[in-house]
């Protein structure tokens, strides 16, 4: 299953993938994206895409 590389010192805790990701996979948990629900990302890019940060450093798939 694919999923998001966050660099945690980067993140702002913008909300912004949040918000973005269509499936419901990221949370913000104590001050970081964070992925939630794993098992739902698609691999679409679109959380990195979106972060003005430079947060989100990769999709990996596994
Ligand atoms: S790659 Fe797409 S589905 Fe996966 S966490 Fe990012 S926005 Fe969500
Ligand atoms: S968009 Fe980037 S900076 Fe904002 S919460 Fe998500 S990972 Fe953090």
């Amino acid at each position: 299953m694919p999923h998001p590389i966050i660099n945690a010192d980067e993140c702002s805790a913008c909300g912004i993938c949040v918000d973005t990701c269509p499936q419901g996979v990221l949370d913000i948990v104590r001050d970081a994206a964070a992925v939630v629900n794993e098992d739902a990302c698609i691999g679409c890019g679109e959380c990195m895409e979106e972060c003005p940060m430079g947060a989100i450093e990769d999709i990996e798939e596994d």
